[in-house]
């Protein structure tokens, strides 16, 4: 049979209906839809990708405009609904829709619905291919090409677990779409942020961390040269390096500064590394930044030890005290991100703050305490989980009940610490570019708005 052309709708969804978008302060290039693009574009189909982070209008439009034989919905927990919404929007004009990304890796049961003809739970893009054989085309589908994908038959779901995924079979991914937007994803104050992928998977083991479990929870790994080669074909100045983990392989790292160094690229880099690293390679860190390392993302999670512990981090407060040290040393932007516990008295809070202040931490994220939605952690919170939201699941909701404070006093001190650290950056002249008095009015409005209902970020 003759396959016909199809036209592929891929849509990334907004981060949320809310002010609390990051529209403007971080915006997230779609590179699982750029691999996508990539090849579906070399089997001759037409895409259109869609971010709702960038577009001026809505996904439902987008699908009504182009009518599309299929359309690709990828997100995280946050935008589950907004996921299943445009399923919905897509099934009514006809269309074939698959989910796939990082949420429905682990939580592929929460969609099984109407609305929904098949559910991709690995990083594997070309099951994309399988799903379009069987259905558009009717070929006879081996059931390993369905091993990792959820689809319905006769009402019923089935589902039979994939493979971890090697990485270095993606496709370079189409930018078109970013480079048509030159004034977009950026991070903070790094205008036009690229993104690449180095690895899928982290060789960490962290509790309270679901990354891990991605991928089958096998680390994949690219050929770091290959890495070089990409970065030295994109057009922009900054380089968001978005693996769980960058920094855990000194002989790899070192291959990496080689490679940028011959190739006389010139750029700036964001990653994520851990504290212990950080804390162990001054040298390497020094040699990161000689090369336009500018922000490093770290998970110092905590001031206590016994929290370090219970989050198996491997790791200690001694070491986020060195790795402030080094960076702020090297002159590197370390964004220290801590999780506000669910065991938090008010003391914490006010210990927390004094901490940052006391090591100079200039650059913070809060992340309050989360269960993910489908794991064991979950499992464990079960009885003190306060909302079956998705939305919610943005670590700046609680999803579970405190141990030690009701949810409103909880509330109270945590918009405090944010307050407090906001005008503490604003006072050393970090984040220069957002407007503080929006965020800072609407933290204060959100306090007393009864430290809200939950449902009005
Ligand atoms: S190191 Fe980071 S990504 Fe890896 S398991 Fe721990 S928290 Fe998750």
């Amino acid at each position: 049979m003759k396959r016909r052309r199809l036209t592929f709708l891929l849509i990334h969804p907004e981060i949320s209906r809310t002010r609390y978008n990051f529209v403007g302060v971080i915006e997230n290039e779609c590179l699982e839809l750029e691999y996508i693009s990539a090849m579906l574009k070399k089997e001759g189909h037409a895409v259109i990708l869609y971010d709702g982070q960038v577009e001026p209008f809505g996904a439902g439009t987008a699908i009504q405009k182009t009518e599309p034989d299929v359309v690709y919905v990828c997100g995280r927990a946050r935008q589950e609904n907004f996921m299943l919404e445009y399923c919905a929007n897509a099934k009514e004009c006809g269309a074939i829709t698959i989910i796939g990304g990082l949420h429905a890796q682990l939580c592929y049961e929460r969609m099984y619905r109407p609305c929904v003809d098949f559910i991709v739970t690995t990083f594997d893009i070309y099951k994309i291919l399988d799903i379009v054989a069987y259905a558009v085309y009717h070929e006879k589908a081996a059931a390993e090409q369905f091993a990792g994908v959820c689809y319905q038959k006769e009402g019923v779901w089935h589902y039979q677990a994939g493979e971890p995924f090697d990485i270095r079979r993606l496709p370079l991914p189409d930018r078109s779409y970013f480079n048509a937007f030159p004034h977009r994803y950026q991070y903070l104050e790094l205008a036009h942020a690229a993104w690449v992928r180095t690895a899928y998977g982290c060789p960490y083991r962290c509790a309270f961390c679901h990354r891990n479990r991605m991928n089958m929870g096998q680390l994949s790994l690219r050929d770091i040269e290959d890495v070089v080669r990409e970065i030295a074909q994109i057009d922009t100045e900054n380089i968001y390096i978005v693996d769980d983990d960058f920094l855990f392989d000194t002989e790899r790292l070192g291959r990496f500064v080689d490679a940028v160094r011959q190739q006389g690229i010139r750029k700036r880099y964001i990653c994520y590394g851990r504290a212990d690293f950080i804390a162990k390679n001054p040298e390497m860190m020094r040699k990161l930044k000689e090369i336009g390392l500018y922000y490093v993302l770290v998970g110092l999670e905590a001031i206590e030890d016994s929290y370090l512990a219970r989050y198996e981090k491997r790791s200690d407060v001694h070491n986020n005290v060195q790795c402030v040290s080094v960076c702020n040393e090297l002159g590197i932007h370390m964004m220290g991100m801590f999780i506000v516990d669910l065991s938090f008295r008010a003391k914490d809070f006010r210990a927390l703050y004094h901490w940052i202040v006391e090591h100079q931490v200039r650059h913070v994220a809060l992340s309050v305490f989360t269960p993910e939605l489908c794991t064991p952690v979950y499992e464990q919170y079960r009885d003190r989980i306060i909302t079956d939201n998705p939305s919610h699941f943005d670590y700046l909701h609680l999803v579970a009940r405190p141990a030690y404070m009701g949810v409103r006093s909880f509330y109270f001190h945590y918009y405090i610490l944010l307050i407090r650290l906001f005008l503490k950056a604003k006072r050393e002249g970090v984040y220069d570019f957002i407007d503080y008095g929006d965020y800072i009015r609407s933290f204060v409005a959100n306090m007393f708005r009864g430290m809200r209902k939950n449902d009005d970020m």
